[in-house]
């Protein structure tokens, strides 16, 4: 077993956590409080190749492979997570899943663009009254000449706004109920309309909007691996994006305690140094250690996916223990910091809120313990459509 990163690899997170650094932790707080941040950024991020990390190089990605990747989300995401959540999106659940299921002429036309930033990529699966049980979607995509005409609202969708590639999900057979009536599409940014931007709790720098879509045309080339075949798609999309997610979450909590470790270093009472408190001492162990255990279920997970051996259970593991482990530590870091943490001074309250949709989406913490235990059972196969 090794444990080292490569030369590759260690490249790549310099990369990665150097241009956070930079260019996206300065800037964080505001991006926070502006909810956005300015759209050159993605240029930027397309320059270093970080929107294609994982993608070859023949489709105009950077040719890395998966854990580089996870190592990316992490990196990006420590620096802002809605800037993490904005790449893990594009790449996972619209570059990768065009790439491994496309036909050479879909990965030959969408790919490319995708992996050099120049359409930044949405997964439109949720809508208003299909969340966890996605497989009850309602937009429909009813047969038009030799396509189909889509007509639905989805809700909820990360990236909806910036106009790009929409990996989209319909029901083409309106008398099967389900997941099994259910395909994939790949429809073009004009194709959709952004009816709503969505106000979070955190997060705030990464767009979230509903969108409507009003009949829009789709020939058979935009149909995505074959009719009612779409919940395949959507489950091994998510199978790989929890790893993301899970390296988001990681992310969020080394910054977290990043924070609190210099902070605890710094802060005097009652004459001493407060890292000095065994209390203290105790908090920023915990951290250190829950942290570490993330990194290896994630890295694990992420291993596994680009071994191409089965990761389900092993990726909801992985975003199940992160995205909790960063719900509490980052609530850690805002005590370790006191009624400096609650401020907006410093950034642990911004990680807190940043860290509670980890445990939300692509799949809630509820639906992971599903996925787990179904796997360690032998219970029959998902049905669950974020899960
Ligand atoms: C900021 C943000 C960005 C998002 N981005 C995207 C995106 O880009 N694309 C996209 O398609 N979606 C996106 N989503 C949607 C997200 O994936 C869903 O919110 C998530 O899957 C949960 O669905 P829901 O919110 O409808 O909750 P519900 O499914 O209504 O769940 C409510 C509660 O019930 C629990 N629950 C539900 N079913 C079960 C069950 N069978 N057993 C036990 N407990 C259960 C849940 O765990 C949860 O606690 C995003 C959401 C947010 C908030």
């Amino acid at each position: 077993m090794v444990f080292d990163l490569s030369a590759d690899q260690r490249e790549i997170q310099a990369l990665a956590r150097d241009f956070g650094e930079a260019e996206i932790a300065p800037n964080a707080g505001e991006w926070d409080r502006q909810h956005g941040f300015p759209r050159e950024l993605l240029g930027k991020l397309a320059d270093l190749g970080l929107l294609g990390v994982c993608i070859p190089e023949e489709y105009g990605g950077a040719g890395a492979d998966f854990l580089s990747y996870i190592i990316v989300l992490e990196e990006l995401s420590r620096a802002d997570a809605g800037v993490g959540v904005t790449v893990a999106v594009h790449t996972s659940a619209v570059t990768l899943p065009i790439l491994t299921f496309g036909t050479d002429e879909q990965r030959s036309r969408f790919v490319p663009p995708l992996a050099r930033g120049e359409a930044i990529g949405a997964f439109a699966l949720t809508e208003p009254e299909a969340g966890s049980d996605a497989g009850s979607l309602r937009t429909a995509a009813g047969p038009d000449g030799d396509g189909w005409r889509i007509t639905g609202a989805k809700q909820w969708i990360t990236n909806g706004s910036f106009g790009g590639t929409v990996l989209l999900f319909a029901r083409t057979d309106p008398d099967t109920p389900g997941p099994k009536g259910v395909s994939a599409f790949i429809l073009d940014g004009d194709q959709v309309r952004v009816t709503r931007e969505e106000e979070k709790l955190g997060l705030n720098s990464s767009s979230t909007v509903d969108l409507v879509i009003e009949g829009a045309e789709v020939g058979r080339d935009r149909l995505l691996h074959e009719e009612g075949k779409g919940f395949t798609v959507a489950m091994a999309t998510l199978d790989g994006g929890r790893i993301g997610i899970a390296a988001q979450a990681l992310g969020i909590a080394q910054a977290a305690y990043d924070v609190a470790r210099e902070y605890a270093l710094q802060r005097r009472q009652f004459g001493k140094r407060i890292a000095d408190f065994q209390a203290i001492q105790w908090k920023l162990a915990d951290m250190a250690t829950e942290i570490d255990a993330a990194r290896l279920l994630v890295y694990r997970a992420a291993w596994l996916k680009q071994e191409g051996r089965p990761h389900t259970e092993e990726g909801a593991k992985a975003k199940l223990f992160a995205s909790e482990m960063a719900r509490r530590q980052t609530a850690e870091a805002i005590q370790v910091l006191g009624g400096y943490g609650y401020t907006k001074e410093f950034p642990a309250e911004r990680y807190y809120r940043d860290a509670k949709i980890t445990e939300i989406y692509e799949g809630t913490s509820e639906i992971q313990r599903l996925v787990i235990a179904r796997s360690i059972l032998g219970l029959r196969s998902r049905e669950l459509a974020q899960g």
